[in-house]
């Protein structure tokens, strides 16, 4: 982890960790972050994007440096915020367990606490080691529109009964936004505006990301 982030992070007891492939990052990720923020009195909240993501190799995921970059633009205004390029330095698959427990091993003394939305806490029982993941990080599960996950903590803890103080939910404002719906939407000439920073469209306009071709390339496109 870089020398900087540490730095911030050590004075602190609570450590929230956003994952994601953030292809691009939206307000769906920020809102979730800084909910968790502020009702689980974290000190910061670190932003992981993915090198090569497990779940995602089906498709073409963007360069790393460009969804790194447009996580940093996002998040530079909240100081609470931080961006690391732990995993996308990291050669091969990344499995966020390696994450926290690199993470735990650099902080003993902090709590982690593993932000997820209830899509991919759904599939959390899938994960790599994920008994290791509910050991190392608290998880704060938050509301996600489309995916009800009522029962999720109960499914978990009837499995794995020490689960049931590590694993919360929160309700947080509800944005049906995705990364997958903007990179459609970018491709087939529909509005992203206010959707995500503003930064982070012109970037998107600039580079040319998510446009036909590129998104022609991925398997989930109907050609
Ligand atoms: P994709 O469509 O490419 O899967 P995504 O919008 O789901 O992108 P990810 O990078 O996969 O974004 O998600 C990172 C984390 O943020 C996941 O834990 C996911 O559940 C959560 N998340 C993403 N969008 C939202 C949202 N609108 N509300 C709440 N949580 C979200
Ligand atoms: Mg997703």
């Amino acid at each position: 982890m870089e020398a900087n982030i540490r730095e911030s992070i050590a004075g602190g007891k609570k450590l929230g960790i956003m994952g994601g492939t953030f292809d691009p990052i939206h307000y769906g990720h920020m809102v979730a972050a800084e909910t968790a923020r502020i009702e689980f009195g974290l000190d910061r909240v670190l932003f992981i994007p993915t090198g090569s993501p497990p779940h995602k190799e089906n498709r073409l995921v963007s360069d790393a440096n460009l969804r790194y970059e447009m996580v940093e633009m996002s998040i530079q205004s909240n100081k609470d915020f931080m961006v690391s390029r732990m995993e996308i330095d990291r050669e091969g698959t990344t499995y966020t367990v390696d994450t926290l427990r690199i993470i735990h091993n650099i902080f003993p003394q902090q709590d982690l606490y593993f932000i997820t939305g209830t899509d991919a806490l759904k599939e959390m029982l899938t994960w790599h080691e994920h008994e290791e993941i509910i050991r190392l990080a608290k998880i704060i599960g938050v509301s996600r529109p489309g995916y009800d996950s009522k029962n999720m903590i109960e499914k978990i803890s009837q499995k794995y009964p020490f689960t049931k103080k590590r694993i919360a939910q929160i309700e947080i404002p509800a944005l049906a936004i995705s990364s997958t719906d903007i990179r459609m939407r970018v491709a087939n000439d529909k509005p992203i505006r206010y959707l995500l920073p503003d930064e982070v469209r012109l970037f998107i306009k600039n580079k040319g990301l998510y446009n036909q071709e590129s998104v022609r390339k991925t398997p989930f496109s109907s050609e």
